[in-house]
């Protein structure tokens, strides 16, 4: 999910740049100069207090249309000096998906969702809870932020006398033991596999909220974005899912620290979506594998699920033509990107920590990675020569052919194996 909702939030900051020319000029006298300070902290009934002040006293800004916030976001305003939004946690459409959302026993904000509007200058950002997670720190009491500082960041607070936290990262309290130990082991094993392994420290950074999320019921699944902060939730599980928590989101993990190694480049490129979100799942396999949480066996028939999934979406169409035309299915990308790079892997016929050394090159959208591009194709390239993944691309039959290749393959070599070595 990486950078789909900065974008989004972009888009919507945007659009209130291109004011008309006339509105503006008739603002001008009215701006107010002093610096607007935007306090946030958790209301009552599951909203999100956020109350407005100036510097040095003057006016409130107005806003267009009196707002200070966009109203299509939600946000009500109670009156010039006071606002409340709603939690909602519901993975709607578009810009309504996790503005501030519940999350275990705090609450979860993406910011550039609550940027005032352009009248409203120097806004300050003042949060106010018992602990806040920022860049992959606690913060006691109170936090400051500017604007720039906000941009594209999500922010996680709560006043939990003592919650449950690993480091920076924090746990829902209604995940209860034994699953809560085996949930914070096996992270473990991911984060110092990708300290170890990649160079790679996640706790550094990074502020990461697992919760198990409940919204009346009208969705149920799991999954997590990758922003500042790593969210990962199990949205409305059964009480037999829930239980099974810490077989799942170790994967989730795997999968969202893995879009941590690549860089925003890859977002332009064509397929780019099947590109990130293969990359993810590739590597999430060969980390749960070479950390120990899942078995050579398992992993496996993860290929294969992959696979076989990913034969279901293909018709006649190739791969190019389908995001040319952008009619894909939501877990295309994921599962025939996770087969796209393990094609690749075995294809290649280069050692286990050649092929890493390049396929992290490619993960940071660099066109050369080892000079052989065009047998390797880490970035679909339109040049690619290999036939194996022209295949992968290519229609339901050659996707098919090299489906049985990838089978064959998978019953007689072994993962790849890194040791910690890379
Ligand atoms: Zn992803």
């Amino acid at each position: 999910m990486i950078n789909f909702l900065s974008k989004l939030a972009d888009a919507i900051f945007n659009q209130r740049l291109p004011c008309l020319l006339v509105l503006c000029l008739s603002l001008l006298p009215f701006v107010a100069h002093a610096a607007l300070l935007i306090r946030i902290s958790e209301g009552k009934d599951e909203h999100v207090q956020i109350e407005l002040k100036t510097t040095e006293g003057e006016s409130i800004c107005t806003g267009r249309n009196g707002q200070v916030f966009n109203p299509a976001l939600g946000t009500r305003k109670l009156s010039d000096t006071s606002y409340i939004q709603a939690l909602n946690s519901e993975a709607t459409d578009g810009a309504q998906y996790l503005k501030a959302a519940r999350m275990g026993g705090g609450i979860y904000m993406y910011l550039p969702f609550f940027f005032p509007a352009r009248e409203c200058k120097e806004p300050i950002f003042e949060f106010e809870a018992k602990h806040i997670l920022w860049a992959g720190k606690w913060h006691a009491d109170k936090i400051t932020l500017t604007l720039d500082e906000a941009k594209g960041k999500a922010i996680f607070f709560t006043n939990e006398l003592t919650p449950t936290v690993q480091g920076s990262h924090y746990f829902d309290p209604a995940i209860l033991e034994p699953t809560l130990t085996k949930l914070q082991t096996a992270f473990q094993k991911i984060s110092t596999f990708y300290r170890d392994t990649f160079n790679f420290n996640a706790q550094n950074e990074l502020g990461i909220v697992t919760a198990i999320v409940r919204n009346k019921g009208s969705y149920s699944g799991y999954g997590g974005d990758s922003l500042n902060i790593i969210r990962m939730s199990y949205d409305n599980p059964t009480p037999a899912q829930v239980l099974k928590l810490d077989e799942i989101l170790p994967s989730t993990f795997a999968h969202e620290l893995a879009h941590k190694l690549q860089t925003d480049g890859l977002h332009n490129r064509p397929l780019a979506r099947f590109i990130v979100e293969g990359q993810a799942d590739f590597l999430k396999i060969v980390v749960m594998f070479n950390s120990g949480l899942i078995s050579e066996d398992a992993a496996k028939n993860q290929i294969r699920k992959a696979a076989s999934e990913c034969e279901k979406f293909s018709d006649a169409r190739t791969l190019h033509e389908k995001f040319a035309q952008n009619s894909y299915e939501f877990r295309e990308p994921y599962d025939c990107g996770m087969l796209y790079y393990f094609v690749a892997y075995y294809s290649s016929g280069l050692q286990t920590s050649d092929f890493v050394a390049a396929f992290r090159q490619a993960m940071r959208n660099e066109n050369s990675y080892g000079g052989k591009e065009n047998d390797l194709c880490l970035l679909v390239e339109s040049t690619c020569h290999n036939e194996r993944l022209l295949g992968v691309v290519g229609d339901k039959s050659q996707l098919k052919q090299q489906i049985l290749w990838l089978e064959s393959v998978l019953q007689n070599n072994p993962l790849p194996s890194l040791n910690g070595r890379n």
